[in-house]
């Protein structure tokens, strides 16, 4: 039986240069290589032009170069690009190119499906499959970089962890994939393009406090009444807003970074003055701004978008109290590729 090969993305610059040393080559080579997989983006052995042959072959009986592909690429008529992607192990996720006057923003997945349960998330209906490695999420940025110079003109801009999963579920993928994307080395974008959103797991975002990590957080809230939050994201029973609080406290005194708080405004949900007010308190914990969310419906009634006066009974108050608020409309939506809604419907 063939013995299974190694995903040669899978290991560090350190690791590869070290497989040749052993090997009797030069460490050198390792560079080499490495930048045929980061920087060229080659997708097999063939293409390292300035590789000897059998330095190739050796590569070819040792590693495997597991590269994502995209299987359907659908256009919205606002210019929305959603990517359905293909994995080596034929499992399918989901990515989006948002394009705006000024930027183009990348939305990318960090699991397929995923393990929390929120109630009006299309992804919560798949379980969750498995992790992403860092190669398949640092693939996706480079598919929608690639397609963003193609249709739109210019290099992708920004990049949003909204995509499929749970980013901080896949802690350590997730920041290895970042270090490529903002390494010299792969794409080399700045850390302060790039924002993580996670539906509040303490513990890690203590982790990534401590870890002093250069890129924003956004939180998805929904609700900062326990009830509430519990009833539409019941992981929140086990991570209660007091314990996300005092993470995101420790967060901003460790970091100095503006969190960013997602919420949807659903009818007869979170869409009285109480909910707002609530809203308000938990804000002025640590430094933050909201950013409004239009809901998209995944499926008939359970969850309608409230009324625009709620909407503006929220802005209103928020900005009472000198809270930054933003209400954003979706983009896509006629692709299913807007917020929530990447469920791999094909
Ligand atoms: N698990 C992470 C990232 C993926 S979800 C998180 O929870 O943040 C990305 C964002 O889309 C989150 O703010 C989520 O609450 C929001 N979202 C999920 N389903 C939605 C829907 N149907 N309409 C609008 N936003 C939705």
């Amino acid at each position: 039986m063939e013995t299974k090969k190694k995903d040669i993305r899978a290991i560090t610059k350190a690791q590869l240069r070290e497989f040749f040393t052993k090997n009797g080559d030069k460490a050198f080579r390792g560079n080499q290589v490495y930048e045929w997989l980061w920087q060229k983006g080659a997708h097999s052995f063939e293409d390292m032009t300035n590789v000897s042959k059998e330095t190739r072959q050796m590569l070819e009986n040792n590693f495997v170069i597991n590269h994502i592909k995209v299987d359907q690429m659908q256009r919205s008529n606002d210019g929305t690009i959603k990517n359905a992607v293909r994995l080596h192990d034929n499992l399918i996720v989901e990515s989006v190119l948002i394009p705006t006057k000024t930027r183009t923003t990348a939305c990318v997945s960090s699991q397929v499906g995923c393990s929390l349960d929120c109630k009006f998330c299309a992804t919560s209906r798949l379980k969750r499959m498995r992790n992403l490695n860092p190669d398949e999420i640092y693939d996706q940025v480079v598919a929608i970089d690639n397609e963003s110079r193609l249709y739109h003109n210019r290099p992708l801009s920004n990049i949003v962890f909204m995509g499929m999963g749970e980013p901080l579920m896949n802690y350590n993928n997730v920041i290895k994939a970042i270090d490529k994307i903002t390494s010299p080395e792969g794409l080399g974008m700045s850390p302060k393009r790039i924002v993580v959103s996670t539906s509040g797991v303490p513990k890690m975002i203590r982790k990534m406090a401590d870890d002093d990590v250069k890129f924003k957080l956004a939180v998805s809230l929904h609700s900062a009444i326990d009830a509430v939050r519990t009833s539409i994201m019941p992981f929140n029973e086990t991570f209660p807003l007091t314990d996300l609080r005092a993470a995101l406290i420790y967060w901003y005194a460790k970091t100095k970074n503006r969190i960013t708080y997602e919420y949807v405004v659903w009818d007869g949900i979170n869409d009285t003055k109480k909910d707002a007010d609530a809203l308000v308190e938990f804000c002025k914990f640590a430094p933050s701004k909201v950013n409004i969310i239009e809901y998209n419906p995944i499926d008939d009634g359970m969850f309608q978008q409230a009324q625009s006066k709620a909407i503006d009974m929220y802005v209103d108050i928020l900005e009472k109290n000198h809270i930054t608020v933003t209400v954003r409309r979706s983009r896509g939506k006629d692709i299913d590729a807007a917020c929530g809604q990447l469920a791999n419907k094909s």
